[in-house]
């Protein structure tokens, strides 16, 4: 167990009295623990060994230990169903069902878009997230930092309806809840949200006046990025080059904010609360990081801060609530909305309505996009100007889309594509939704907010229009270019491990003996029956397979033996110990994972 350095007595003794069998941070919500009292499980019978598999810590936010799986499926079905990606599936390792990533890959070169979802419904810490939570603790105990925190429009939706307040309380609460724990300003994601909208709008008037790379599609959603470079490359270039918010107001913090602190970006430490698991993924991408320093520090998700509070006993519901801090806590209903799925098309059309017009308007609803289905499609006529979109959440359907995009049948000029069905509201970090009724609670609560927002559109907010004159010039210009832009790339899948990392996050390890003339005349039949001999007088044969294979293509090299990609040449058939000492033992004897017999 890990005792965090920031843990008061009280918390690091609750801590230590909890269930530690099986190492997991569910300390709360742990659901295996919820059903065997449920369901009256005692441990009467002698409990199996744990299987021996070693924990795969190779994705930037996951970790998978699969020595905790039961076999439930409700991971694949989140990924598959939920999600629309298709990483994970079933498959056979000597006679036994396992549930891992497609083709026993890493899991992060399959077509996993680090949503998270497959986190939240697993049952047995099978599958969990890395730490975030110490790092934060430790920045707001360092007094060389100052920490400041954004707050994204979908936590409110999800904190109000948790601790059922109204949007603007959850707000007031987190707020002070945040400060009370040593936060120094706590912001608004949904200013930076109008801020996308003066970039995103902009580029979309540019591209329509042009005629060029359309459809426009959204990219402030870092699962639908991971998705479209691993799995829809082809479509890069008509992606909006705009940073999500989250990534602009980090942008803000350390180049324009540090500097009104007087303080070099370094001490100012920024943590982003989200709804969303795939933004952690997406804070730790080397193009949001200068010279080595972060522009967003750390992600914390709603479920965290929840936490956070519950560890350091404070109850949100008697707290007094406080104004957020200006200038980024001044936001318009057009930001707010972009917790929901529409939200930032309805916002960007806000904006177009006015510059294509050269009128103010006054009616600000485009209800033909709000709503919770999977596509949604818009006509809007602007003096003689038609603009069509398309609205999508949900992989599976991003994917019917592109498939129509490709057959040049998606006539849109803008396309909106969260991951998350019905957006962010439904985020996997976001306490799950209980009733059937909650997502569209979540939505209200968020339509509300902008219904009483005394500022509506994204081009009203002062404290937008202060930061163009003050800083970035105009929106497209050159300073916001630099700031506030970035492009993505093709994202390769292959496999190029090198062969300690590959046997080390392969819960089963194939070793290809070529079998071919060659290699057969030099004695690979006795390399098969040696090695699956030293294999099993190890106790190994759990985790390699010694399989036949043809043609290795180096014939004057042989006998030979692949290890995923690797071939190893002149394997001797005498000495087939010495290819497992060389190859296999080293790889194993670096593996931390405590393995029980
Ligand atoms: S993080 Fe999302 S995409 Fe990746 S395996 Fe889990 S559910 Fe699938
Ligand atoms: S949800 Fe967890 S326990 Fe269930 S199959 Fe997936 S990894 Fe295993
Ligand atoms: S829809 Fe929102 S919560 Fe879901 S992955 Fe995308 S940004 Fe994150």
């Amino acid at each position: 167990m890990e005792v965090s350095e920031t843990w008061d007595v009280a918390t690091a003794m609750r801590e230590a009295s909890r269930c530690l069998q099986c190492g997991c941070t569910e300390r709360y919500d742990c659901q295996v623990r919820q059903y065997a009292t449920k369901y009256q499980v005692t441990f009467d019978a002698e409990m199996r060994p744990m299987r021996r598999v070693p924990v795969d810590e190779n994705h930037p936010i996951l970790v998978r230990d699969p020595g905790k799986c039961i076999l439930c499926g409700l991971c694949l079905k989140a990924c598959r169903e939920m999600e629309g990606s298709a990483a994970l599936t079933y498959y056979e390792v000597n006679g036994t069902l396992t549930i891992g990533p497609v083709d026993q890959r890493p899991l992060d070169k399959t077509s996993c878009v680090s949503c998270g979802h497959c986190v939240t419904v697993c049952p047995t810490g099978a599958l969990t997230l890395k730490p975030t939570l110490p790092n934060v603790y430790r920045a707001l105990n360092n007094t060389s930092l100052i920490v400041a925190a954004q707050i994204a429009p979908a936590v409110r939706a999800a904190f109000a309806q948790y601790y059922g307040l109204t949007g603007e309380e959850a707000m007031g609460r987190l707020c002070a809840g945040l400060k009370q724990m040593g936060f120094a300003y706590v912001f608004d994601t949904c200013w930076a949200a109008d801020l996308t909208i003066m970039e995103e709008g902009t580029e979309l008037l540019s591209r329509l006046a042009k005629g060029e790379n359309l459809p426009q599609f959204t990219s402030c959603c870092p699962a639908w990025i991971n998705y479209c470079e691993k799995m829809a490359p082809d479509l890069l270039p008509l992606l909006s080059s705009c940073k999500s918010p989250q990534q602009m107001f980090g942008s803000v913090m350390k180049q324009y904010f540090a500097k009104q602190l007087g303080v070099k970006p370094d001490r100012l430490y920024f943590v982003s609360i989200m709804p969303c698991n795939a933004k952690k993924y997406e804070s730790r991408r080397p193009e949001f990081c200068h010279d080595g320093v972060p522009d967003v520090d750390a992600v914390l998700t709603t479920n965290e801060v929840i936490r956070m509070f519950r560890e350091k006993g404070i109850d949100p519901l008697t707290l007094k609530p406080q104004e957020l801090d200006l200038p980024f806590g001044n936001v318009s209903g057009a930001g707010i909305i972009f917790g929901a799925s529409g939200g930032v098309s309805e916002a960007a059309l806000r904006l177009a309505a006015e510059r294509i017009t050269g009128k103010r308007l006054d009616k600000v609803e485009y209800t033909q996009v709000r709503g919770l289905k999977g596509i949604k499609e818009a006509t809007i006529e602007l003096d003689g100007i038609t603009v069509r979109l398309a609205v999508v959440s949900g992989l599976q359907n991003a994917q019917q889309l592109i498939d129509r995009i490709r057959a040049g049948d998606a006539p849109y000029h803008f396309i909106e594509v969260m991951a998350c069905p019905g957006g962010c509201i439904n985020g996997s970090g976001n306490p799950a939704p209980q009733l059937s009724t909650d997502r569209e609670e979540r939505l209200e609560v968020l339509y509300r907010m902008d219904a009483a927002a005394q500022i509506k559109k994204s081009q009203d907010n002062p404290a937008v229009q202060a930061i163009y004159s003050e800083w970035l010039g105009e929106p497209m210009g050159e300073v916001s270019h630099h700031a506030l832009h970035t492009t993505y790339g093709r994202r390769s899948m292959r496999v190029d491990q090198p062969i300690e990392e590959l046997i080390q996050t392969q819960p089963v390890v194939d070793l290809g003996v070529c079998v071919s003339t060659n290699c057969y005349l030099k004695g690979s039949w006795r390399v098969m029956e040696e090695l699956a001999e030293e294999l099993r007088q190890r106790g190994l044969t759990d985790r390699f397979r010694v399989r036949a294979r043809f043609c290795a293509n180096n014939c004057a090299n042989g006998p030979s033996v692949t290890i995923g990609r690797h071939k190893v040449m002149h394997v001797d058939p005498d000495n087939v110990k010495a290819f497992v000492e060389e190859y296999i033992l080293p790889a194993l004897e670096k593996e931390s994972t405590p393995v029980k017999g």
